[in-house]
């Protein structure tokens, strides 16, 4: 294998920053995948997977491989109402959701319009509008970059929770995902009882929803709300929303009576980030290029030629102030490189 030297990422992430991989190749195959991986361990190099790029910020030049996956794989089997779907890990997540949604497969329609590859989606647990994938999640194959050995990770060993994963934590930079297999069904549960879904059912005039008109509604929803990354850099919610204990949730709400708080099953409570950086004062804020979406405050955003050191200068000063005056630490979602 001999991998391209010194490749601008821009175009490979959805935050369009300029900064060049050290060494940069795709993988179409597993066979591709195990030569890269090999590669990059006989030279002593680090590696990087690169999915469709849409929660990375690129801060600096990337040392080592990174590794572009475009393994392509969709294989349904149908037994009853049941469907089981195993997914190349390169596959486009929103056409996934799109292919299911064509053939009455409900379970993942909540989730149209996130950007990147099905093999991402585990990693952080990808989640809207009141579904996560980790609901439809059956395993997932993995490769170990330490050895080249494939291995299946049930939905337990994956320990998922929210924008999280064993992936993101304790295994990180330890495989790479290959394939995942979801459980969908041809008479699924509909989830329309968040809010922004609902509204949107009733100004359609719709009672009964089927699967295919969830994901209408929740496309029509994001394409209002959500910056186009086509259009302007960004990788959507730079901030998880916080998760505090019902103790410091309850004294909030007494200071913030209108602080939006999602009460969780376990008694804690999640905060809307958007709204406490929104109360700072940030939203639609900008400091030369880098800046805060004007309508949605969890967003940062690239305006043309922003530089990851500006992106984080940024974050940190809106993680800052949302402390000092809420006493909330803000934790980034993105995957700083
Ligand atoms: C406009 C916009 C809206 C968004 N909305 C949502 C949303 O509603 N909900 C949500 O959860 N997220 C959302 N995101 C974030 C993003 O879409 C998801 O995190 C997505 O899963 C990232 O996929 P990707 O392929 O682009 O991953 P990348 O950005 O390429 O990679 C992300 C991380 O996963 C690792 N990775 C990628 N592929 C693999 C693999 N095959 N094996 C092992 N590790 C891998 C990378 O090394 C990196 O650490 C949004 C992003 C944007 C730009």
């Amino acid at each position: 294998m001999t991998p391209l030297s010194n490749i601008d990422l821009a175009p490979y992430t959805s935050f369009r920053i300029h900064a060049v991989a050290e060494y940069f190749t795709k993988a179409t195959t597993i066979d591709e995948l195990l030569e890269a991986v090999a590669w990059a361990r006989t030279q002593g190099l680090p590696m990087h997977i690169l999915g469709g790029g849409s929660n990375v910020l690129l801060t600096k030049t990337v040392k080592g491989l990174v590794i572009h996956i475009r393994l392509m794989e969709r294989v349904a089997s149908i037994e009853g109402t049941r469907v089981t779907v195993r997914i190349g890990a390169g596959e486009t997540w929103h056409n996934i959701v799109s292919w299911m949604v064509d053939r009455g497969w409900g379970g993942l329609e909540n989730l149209a319009l996130i950007p990147g590859t099905v093999g991402a989606a585990p990693m952080q647990n990808i989640g809207a509008y009141g579904v996560e994938q980790a609901s439809c999640f059956v395993e997932l194959d993995a490769i170990d970059v330490a050895t080249g050995e494939s291995r299946t990770f049930t939905k337990d060993e994956c320990a998922f929770g929210y924008r999280e994963s064993v992936f993101k934590r304790e295994l990180r930079d330890r495989y790479v995902i290959t394939a995942v297999t979801y459980r969908l069904s041809t008479d699924p549960v509909i989830h329309a009882g968040y809010r922004d879904v609902s509204d949107e059912l009733s100004l359609r005039g719709i009672v009964q929803p089927t699967v295919g008109d969830i994901y209408a509604c929740v496309i029509a929803i994001r394409q209002r709300k959500l910056p186009d990354p086509r259009l302007i850099g960004n990788a959507g919610s730079f901030f998880k929303n916080p998760v505090v204990s019902a103790s410091v949730a309850s004294a909030l709400r007494d200071q913030y009576p209108l602080l939006p708080l999602y009460q969780q099953p376990d008694g804690s409570s999640k905060l809307a980030a958007a709204w406490l950086i929104d109360q700072c004062g940030w939203k639609g804020a900008r400091e030369g290029d880098a800046g805060v979406h004007a309508h949605q405050a969890l967003v940062l955003v690239n305006h043309g030629s922003a530089d990851g050191a500006q992106i984080i200068d940024l974050a940190t000063r809106i993680q800052q102030s949302v402390h000092d005056r809420f006493g909330v630490d803000l934790e980034r979602e993105v995957n700083v490189w």
